[in-house]
């Protein structure tokens, strides 16, 4: 009645109702007076249901059995494009051999330039679908059309924003209208205020399942493609409930520095990183100088899990949690 949004999130000890909307002294001791209402507090940040305020226990998303956030770490992988079903299903399994728990592959891609490939397109979600079932792996691929939102929630599991779009508004309401997750990378020049009023866009919306992703942004260093803002772990931690994840392969541009990112990510208290792996990088269509080769993804996963294990964390390893 007073114009307000409920949208309620229930904790270990009380359940806040965030109000999203107008304050007025008027609405505030409308509410006071409510039965069952202990306070009306206001939150300070620009962002509301994406807020440590708002929620102050680490969000926890369940994606087809697998745990995401709080002390679970996942590891993201595969190739930066779905190339070929052959490319797809031998990178697959060997990131799930690894313990990958989530498999990755782009059908729509957005390039610098216009006449670089740009993904496979429908063709693509269906093989990716298709690899997910058959590894048992939930998949994630970018959404870059509003237009493609219905799409692309019928093949994947998980929608992912790229750093280029993470202010296409339209885009992020669209998503947001839906019940499947949302990773969110942060823009190659947004702040973190700026990459938690994206998840904003989404939460006001109704869903509730964002993940937000580190993915390097621009300074003046020139040896890595981005610089991985590995401070932005931490301080995104202390700000939202939301999960936290890191992206080395983009960062680095270079496969041989893609360890050490990711490691440094982990080491921060990352709840999990995307990594771009490849069977034959020479002969990616995307991405190939930072993917990574099956061999040493496997051992970086292992290094992966005793970082995590230092920091308190747990690698989910082959889909469920290492013991
Ligand atoms: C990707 O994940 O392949 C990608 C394009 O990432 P970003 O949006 O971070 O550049
Ligand atoms: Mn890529």
């Amino acid at each position: 009645e007073l114009g307000l949004a409920p949208h309620p999130s229930k904790g270990e000890f009380r359940t806040i109702v965030g109000a999203i909307g107008e304050r007025t002294l008027e609405a505030q001791q409308q509410l006071e007076q409510l039965p069952g209402v202990d306070e009306v507090m206001a939150i300070s940040q620009p962002y509301k249901l994406a807020s440590r305020e708002f929620h102050e226990a680490d969000t926890i998303l369940d994606i087809k059995g697998i745990r995401v956030g709080g002390p679970h770490v996942n590891i993201i992988a595969g190739p930066c494009a779905i190339e070929s079903r052959e490319i797809l299903f031998g990178v697959g399994q060997a990131v799930k051999d690894a313990g990958a728990s989530i498999l990755r592959g782009g059908a729509f891609k957005p390039r610098s330039s216009p006449y670089s490939f740009s993904g496979m397109g429908k063709e693509g979600l269906e093989l990716l679908q298709e690899a997910g079932e058959a590894l048992d792996m939930p998949t994630i691929t970018e959404v870059v059309d509003p237009r493609d939102v219905p799409i692309v929630y019928k093949y994947a599991d998980i929608f992912q924003i790229g750093a280029r779009n993470m202010q296409n508004f339209n885009l992020l309401l669209e998503v947001g209208k839906t019940d499947k997750p949302v990773f969110i990378k942060r823009g190659l020049a947004a702040s973190i205020t700026e990459l938690l009023m994206s998840a904003e866009y989404v939460l006001s919306q109704g869903n509730h399942r964002v993940i937000l992703c580190e993915r390097g942004i621009r300074t003046f260093a020139d040896e890595v493609r981005f610089t991985l803002d590995v401070s932005a772990v931490p301080v995104i931690q202390e700000r939202s409930h939301l999960p936290v994840f890191i992206d080395p392969s983009h960062a680095a541009g270079k496969r041989d520095l893609v360890p050490a990112l990711a490691l440094a990510g982990i080491a921060a208290g990352a709840q999990g990183a995307i990594i771009e792996v490849h069977s034959c990088p020479d002969r990616a269509l995307c991405d190939g100088p930072q993917a990574v080769l099956p061999h040493n993804f496997a051992k970086l996963m292992e290094q992966i899990r005793q970082i995590a294990e230092i920091v308190g964390h747990r690698v989910t390893l082959w889909g469920r949690e290492d013991a």
